[in-house]
């Protein structure tokens, strides 16, 4: 499936996630000439479904269709005959912190707090008030078992590190749907035999002369112009040099992004369920100081034999240093002194997901720092007309959203398709 290299295309397009693959589909439609480069030896990025480890697939990445009735992922799982099955009110299992299940009326009640807060986020960004979420959170019942699901596992950032601007212009992300045969397989499908050069990194873009010469692992290309669709993650990494340097005001937005994360611990049981409902959220309420620590589950999603651990924020870069079997271990007892019995006897393995360590990726999803709402717009805005960042950082109130990627990656072809179209060789 790798295209070969060199061709000299009019765009280049660096990534094969859902941004890149996107952008592909719209170039094709619009009939222009361009090549994909993928560092990596496979295509989705953080759309990422693996099947080996369990025999049965697991999202290492993106797993939810948030704001189902207008993601496009709604529609190609039906087109392609997926299983989409709806998430958009999951039955909650909730403990209390003396590790008792929560009766109904608590779990009410846990309810009436995150619409409570939620609320009071969203008044704020809606004033233009851009400031840190936990500086608003009301003192309501379970206010901190929302502020973890919120912080780092939702935004993939602690709560002090989200803005109530970017809060209140993100989309809501219900109604949901998870997929049986995985979401990154379902991104994969994007790919209609377009050419794209695996294990191929890109090194250097240089829009100095004309057009822009791409240095990559394999050689050099020279193309019209550039769609750069790598996380923010590894724009700050600096392993791509950009020549001339990339403005003031493009590394400032840069470093106004913060690359979150979320790691996904999957474990696999016997078929046991453990007294926790198929698609159900887990979750326990904790003290102050365990904020950003928790870890909560998604059990046994579309009747799949293992259940999900999250931990995310810089707890999960903490973790992640420490190593797989760590975070493992971490999340098995979470769930042994919730569930109280010997649940060890029917576990057979776990993993951790590992966008820490990727070079590729550097982390999960993107956050705006409080106070640098704008970030993102500027970002996505054209370099000389022939250099356009997309990805799921460049995509407005659909950030951080494989389906945001998408939409980011389709404007941004659009977009220099026709600069191409109406400067050709002047470019
Ligand atoms: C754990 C986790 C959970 C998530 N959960 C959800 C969810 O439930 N719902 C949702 O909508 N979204 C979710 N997301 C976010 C979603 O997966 C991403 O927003 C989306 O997949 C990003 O797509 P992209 O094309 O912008 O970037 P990527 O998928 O990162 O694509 C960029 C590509 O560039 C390649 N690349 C990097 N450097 C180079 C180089 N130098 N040369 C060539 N290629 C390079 C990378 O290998 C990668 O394939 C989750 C993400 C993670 C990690």
């Amino acid at each position: 499936m790798s295209a070969p290299l060199p061709t000299n295309p009019d765009i280049v397009i660096v990534g094969a996630g859902s941004s890149g693959l996107s952008a592909a589909k719209k170039l094709e439609e619009l009939g222009a000439s361009y090549l994909v480069i993928e560092a990596s030896d496979r295509i989705g990025g953080r759309a990422y479904t693996e099947s080996n480890t369990f025999g049965e697939p697991v999202d290492h990445g993106c797993s939810w269709i948030s704001g189902s009735n207008y993601n496009i992922f709604s529609d190609l799982g039906k087109k392609n005959n997926f299983t989409l099955v709806d998430h958009t009110n999951p039955k909650i299992e909730m403990f209390e912190r003396d590790g008792a299940r929560s009766t109904q009326a608590n779990i009410n009640e846990y309810n009436k707090s995150e619409l409570k807060i939620k609320e009071i986020l969203q008044d704020t960004g809606r004033q233009g008030i851009d400031i840190p979420a936990s500086k608003v959170i009301p003192k309501v019942p379970y206010n901190e078992c929302f502020q973890n699901w919120e912080g780092a596992l939702n935004y993939a950032v602690d709560i002090d590190q989200i803005s109530t601007a970017e809060y209140w212009h993100l989309k809501n992300t219900q109604p949901s749907l998870i997929v049986k045969e995985g979401l990154g397989n379902l991104v994969a499908t994007l790919n209609n035999n377009f050419p794209i050069s695996l294990s191929t990194s890109v090194l250097e873009m240089d829009l100095s002369g004309k057009g822009v010469k791409v240095l990559t692992s394999k050689g050099l290309i020279v193309a019209k112009a550039c769609i750069c669709t790598v996380s923010v993650g590894v724009l700050k990494s600096e392993k791509i040099k950009f020549t001339p340097n990339l403005s003031n005001k493009i590394q400032k937005a840069v470093h106004d992004i913060q690359m979150g994360l979320l790691v996904k611990i999957p474990l696999l049981f016997d078929g046991v369920r453990l007294g926790f409902a198929e698609n159900s959220l887990v979750q326990y309420d904790i003290s102050k100081e365990d904020i950003g620590n928790g870890c909560y589950f998604l059990a046994w999603p579309t009747g799949h034999n293992y259940m999900v651990g999250f931990i995310g924020g810089q707890f999960a870069w903490d973790l992640s240093k420490l190593g797989e079997k760590e975070i493992v271990e971490y999340a098995l007892s979470k769930l042994e002194s919730l569930s109280g019995g010997n649940i060890r006897k029917h576990f057979l393995k776990g993993f951790a997901s590992n966008w820490a360590n990727n070079p590729l990726t550097k982390g999960s999803y993107s956050a705006v720092k409080p106070g640098c709402f704008g970030a993102r717009e500027v970002l996505s805005e054209p370099i000389s007309e022939k250099l356009i960042f997309a990805g799921e950082a460049t995509a407005g109130n659909l950030s951080g959203l494989v389906n945001g990627a998408y939409e980011s990656g389709k404007m941004a072809a659009a977009r220099l398709a026709n600069i191409v179209k109406q400067k050709g060789n002047s470019l």
